[in-house]
C-alpha cells in the first residue's frame, strides 16, 4: 500500500489491534507472522526498513558455534534449524557458506571451555584443535538427517596448506564446516515486509514514521519526512526497536532497561589477492586478543569484521580509528604475506547489538532472544512486549514466539505457519541447477532479454524476476550510463515496488551499489534522476537527496566522493 494512503487511513481511523514499532528483521518477522494470521497490523520505523542493526550484521545465517561454549545450546540448536529453513525459503538470497577454522594448537581450550560454562572464566579462551573438534560434532549432531549441507571435515597442515597456499604456515589443521551467508540481507527483509503487506488489507508498512510519544491513551506517530503527528490506538504494542528499545519504550510511557548493546563495525574491501587466496571460504579465527573475527567472500570483494564494543546510544555507532586499525590487523594474522591498507576499504559499516545488560566480556553476553513483557496500565492502555537480543538467523522463531503471544492475548488462534513458507522470490524456485537454467532459458525465451540479463535478474531476484521483467516490457529500456549492469527501468521498478523514500534507500538497501564499492558521483546523480521521476521530485528534492545521500555515505561508511 503507498505511503500516503496508509498515512490518510490512520487519519481516518486510529484504532489497530497491533502496532510494531521498529522494522529490523524482528519487527518485519512479527509484522508477516501476524499479517498470515489475518490480523490487522501495523508496522513502522523511524528510518528506512531494515536500516539499524538489521543492515549492519556479519551477513552469516549461523548456529552460532562460539556460542557452544558459553554453553548456549538451545539456542545453537534453534539457530541451526532456522539457518536452514532460511536456506530453504529465500534460497535466491542466501547460500551455503564453507567456513574453515585455522587452528594453531592441540591442546587449548579443553579446560577453558568447561569454566566457562560453570561461568568461572569470563574472557575468551584460547581454543585448541580438540576443543573445535568437539565442537563441530555436537554442531554437525544437531542438524543431521535436517541439513541442505555436508557435514565438517579437518585438513592436516600439508592439505590446507595446499587449499590454501597463502594461509600461515604455522596452522597444524584447518576445520572446515557449512555455515550460511546472505548477502543482501536488506533486500532479504524487504521481501518478507512485502510478503506480510500482501497477505491482505490490514497489514501496513510505513518507513521514516516515528514512535515519538504518547498522549490520552494513544500512541504518537511523527511522519518524518512532513512533520505531521496522528495518534494511533493499538490493543498490543509490539516493540521491536532493536538497540533502541528503552528509548522507544521511554517515549510510549514504559520505563525500562532491556537493552546494554555492543557496537561491531566491518569493512568492505577490494583485495584481488585476498579474495582469491580464501577462495570461497569463510575464514573463522581466534585473534589475539582471544576474539573470534571474520574473513568473508562478499562477492569479488572481501568483508571484515568485527569489533564488540559496549555502547550506550546507537545513534553515535560509526567504526572508528582504532577499530579499522583493529580489523585490518587482522588479515596478516591469518594470510601473513597479504599486505591490507586503508586504500583498500570501499566500504565500512557500524551496528549495535541489542543484547540484554550484562557484565563481563562483550563477547560472553547471551546472544539468546526473549521477550520482555510490561503490562498495560491506567497510563498506558496497552501491554508493551519488547524483543530483546536474537540473531538475524532466527528472526523467524522469535518472530513465531511473539506472534503467539500477541494471539493468545487477543484471544485468537494461529492459522498459518512461516516454517516451510518460501520468501519473495524464493516462491516456485526451481530446485536445481538444471531446473535454474531451464527456468532462465524460458524467461529469455518470452521475452526480448538475452539469457545473460535473463541470468542477473534471476539471480538478484529469484523467481521474481518474472515481475520485474513484465514492468522492464511495458516501455522503453536502456542500460544505466554509468553501470550496464542495470537498466533504467530496473531501478524504476526498484522505486516504484519497493517503498522507496529517500535516495540512500535505493543505494543502501534495495541494491549493493554502494557496497559493492560501484558508486560514483556520475551514477549517483543518474540513479537520482530516474527516482525523481517515479517519485515526482522537484529539481530542489533532487538535489537534497544526493547532498543527504553523500553525507549518509560519508558519515556512516567512510564513503567520499
Ligand atoms: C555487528 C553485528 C553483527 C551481527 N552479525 C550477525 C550475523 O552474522 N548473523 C546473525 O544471525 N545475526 C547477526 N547479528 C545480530 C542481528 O543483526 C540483530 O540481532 C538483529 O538484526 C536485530 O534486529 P532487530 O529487528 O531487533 O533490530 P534493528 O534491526 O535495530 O531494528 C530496530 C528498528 O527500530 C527502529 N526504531 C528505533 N527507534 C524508533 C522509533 N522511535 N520509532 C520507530 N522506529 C524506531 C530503528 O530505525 C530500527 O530500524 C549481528 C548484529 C550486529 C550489530
Amino acid at each position: 500500500m503507498k505511503r500516503k494512503e496508509t498515512w490518510d487511513r490512520i487519519r481516518k481511523d486510529p484504532g489497530v489491534s497491533v502496532l510494531i514499532i521498529g522494522a529490523g528483521i524482528n519487527g518485519i518477522g512479527t509484522f508477516r507472522d501476524l499479517a498470515l494470521q489475518g490480523l490487522d497490523c501495523l508496522i513502522i520505523d523511524q528510518g528506512d526498513f531494515c536500516s539499524g542493526a538489521s543492515m549492519a550484521s556479519s551477513h552469516m545465517l549461523h548456529g552460532g558455534i562460539r556460542y557452544l561454549e558459553n554453553g548456549e545450546f538451545r539456542l545453537v540448536r534453534e539457530a541451526l534449524h532456522e539457518r536452514n529453513n532460511l536456506l530453504r525459503n529465500a534460497p535466491h538470497l542466501t547460500r551455503p557458506l564453507p567456513t574453515t577454522i585455522p587452528i594453531f594448537k592441540w591442546f587449548s581450550g579443553l579446560f577453558n571451555a568447561p569454566l566457562k560454562f560453570i561461568g568461572l572464566l569470563d574472557k575468551p579462551a584460547e581454543r585448541g584443535a580438540i576443543i573445535i573438534k568437539m565442537g563441530l560434532m555436537l554442531y554437525d549432531a544437531y542438524v543431521r538427517g535436517d541439513s541442505p549441507m555436508p557435514g565438517h571435515h579437518m585438513d592436516n597442515r600439508q592439505e590446507a596448506l595446499k587449499k590454501w597456499p597463502q594461509l600461515n604456515p604455522q596452522v597444524r589443521f584447518a576445520a572446515t564446516y557449512y555455515d550460511g551467508a546472505m548477502p543482501s540481507p536488506e533486500r532479504l527483509a524487504v521481501e518478507i515486509l512485502q510478503d506480510g503487506e500482501a497477505e491482505g488489507d490490514n497489514a501496513a508498512a510505513l518507513n521514516y514514521v516515528s514512535a515519538a510519544g504518547s498522549k490520552g491513551g494513544a500512541v504518537l506517530l511523527k511522519d518524518e519526512l512532513s512533520g505531521e503527528e496522528l495518534p494511533v490506538r493499538p490493543q498490543i504494542v509490539v516493540n521491536a526497536g532493536g538497540p533502541w528499545i528503552d528509548f522507544i519504550n521511554q517515549k510510549v510511557d514504559g520505563k525500562t532497561h532491556f537493552i546494554g548493546g555492543t557496537k561491531g563495525s566491518h569493512l568492505i574491501i577490494d583485495h584481488p589477492g585476498l579474495r582469491e587466496a580464501i577462495g570461497d571460504h569463510e575464514f573463522f579465527f581466534e585473534y589475539v586478543d582471544g576474539r573470534i573475527v571474520l574473513i568473508f567472500p562478499f562477492r569479488d570483494r572481501v568483508l571484515l569484521g568485527t569489533t564488540d564494543i559496549r555502547i550506550e546510544d546507537p545513534d553515535q555507532a560509526a567504526p572508528t580509528e582504532e577499530e579499522i586499525e583493529y580489523i585490518l590487523g587482522m588479515v596478516p594474522h591469518v594470510f601473513p604475506e597479504l599486505e591490507v591498507t586503508r586504500q583498500d576499504i570501499i566500504f565500512q559499516f557500524s551496528g549495535v547489538r541489542p543484547l540484554p545488560p550484562a557484565s563481563g566480556a562483550t563477547g560472553q553476553i547471551s546472544r539468546d532472544h526473549s521477550i520482555e513483557i510490561v503490562e498495560k496500565d491506567p497510563g498506558q492502555p496497552w501491554p508493551i512486549l519488547s524483543l530483546v537480543g536474537g540473531k538475524w538467523t532466527s528472526y523467524r522463531a522469535l518472530s513465531e514466539e511473539t506472534a503467539d503471544e500477541v494471539l493468545q492475548r487477543l484471544g485468537k488462534t494461529r492459522r498459518a505457519s512461516t516454517e516451510s513458507l518460501p520468501i519473495g522470490g524464493g516462491v516456485e524456485y526451481p530446485s536445481d541447477e538444471e531446473k535454474q537454467k531451464a527456468w532462465i532459458e524460458d524467461l529469455a525465451a518470452q521475452t526480448n532479454l538475452s539469457a545473460n540479463r535473463a541470468s542477473i535478474l534471476f539471480g538478484r531476484y529469484g523467481t521474481r524476476a518474472e515481475d520485474v521483467v513484465c514492468f522492464l516490457e511495458e516501455g522503453e529500456d536502456q542500460p544505466l550510463k554509468h553501470h550496464p549492469g542495470y537498466t533504467r527501468r530496473e531501478i524504476a521498478f526498484l522505486v516504484k515496488n519497493e517503498m522507496v523514500t529517500h535516495l540512500d534507500d535505493l543505494i543502501l538497501r534495495r541494491s549493493l551499489l554502494a557496497w559493492l564499492g560501484q558508486l560514483t558521483p556520475d551514477l549517483l546523480k543518474e540513479v537520482a534522476e530516474i527516482t525523481a521521476q517515479q517519485l515526482d521530485w522537484s529539481r530542489e528534492r533532487v538535489e537534497k537527496e544526493i547532498e543527504r545521500t553523500r553525507e549518509i555515505l560519508s558519515h556512516d561508511h567512510g564513503v567520499r566522493f
